[in-house]
């Protein structure tokens, strides 16, 4: 097992500031930092798995230990073929705290060996989600300061 990989899994639909803080952060203490896109088909996405790895690997060619992939399956089998002994989640206001907490202690229950580390992002982005993002860029408003410029313009294309 490689100590120093974490996993940091997620939709990623679209990627916001908050989800680039978190990898920011993640990379800081993780000298390898593998961010991976779920490729989930009972989730209704706006971005094909490969855009949002586009988007993600745009986001962070300056973080050295960074790489980006999909992936698809338990997240737990994903982990131990790449030996990974973190799993790196973010973590916002108390409502994550029951998703994130029952998905914690049942990748444990599975793999014991590895841990889950919950994060939490800078204040800026503490009410930021991908969900809330989609909806006020389908509303027509801009969501400058929650994406970034190049997540922006491929909103608004694929909204128009
Ligand atoms: P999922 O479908 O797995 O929840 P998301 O892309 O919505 O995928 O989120 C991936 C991870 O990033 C989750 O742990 C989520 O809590 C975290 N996250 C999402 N938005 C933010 C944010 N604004 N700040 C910090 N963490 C976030």
């Amino acid at each position: 097992m490689t100590a120093e990989l974490a996993i940091y899994p997620g939709s990623f639909d679209p990627p916001t500031l908050g989800h680039l803080d978190l990898i920011e952060r993640g990379s800081r203490i993780f000298p390898r930092l593998l961010v991976a896109v779920l490729r989930n088909t009972e989730k209704q996405a706006l971005f094909t798995v490969a855009e949002r790895v586009e988007m993600l690997r745009e986001a962070t060619t300056h973080l050295a230990g960074v790489e980006v992939c999909e992936f698809e399956g338990l997240l737990v089998d994903f982990a131990q073929s790449r030996g990974a002994r973190a799993l790196l989640r973010g973590i916002r206001a108390i409502s994550d705290y029951e998703y994130e907490f029952q998905m914690a202690w049942m990748n444990r229950r599975m793999a014991p060996d590895l841990e889950t580390v919950f994060m939490m992002p800078g204040e800026a982005y503490a009410y930021l989600s991908s969900r809330l993002v989609k909806e006020v860029a389908a509303g027509g408003r801009p969501v400058t300061g929650m994406v970034s410029p190049a997540v922006e313009r491929r909103l608004r294309q694929k909204l128009s």
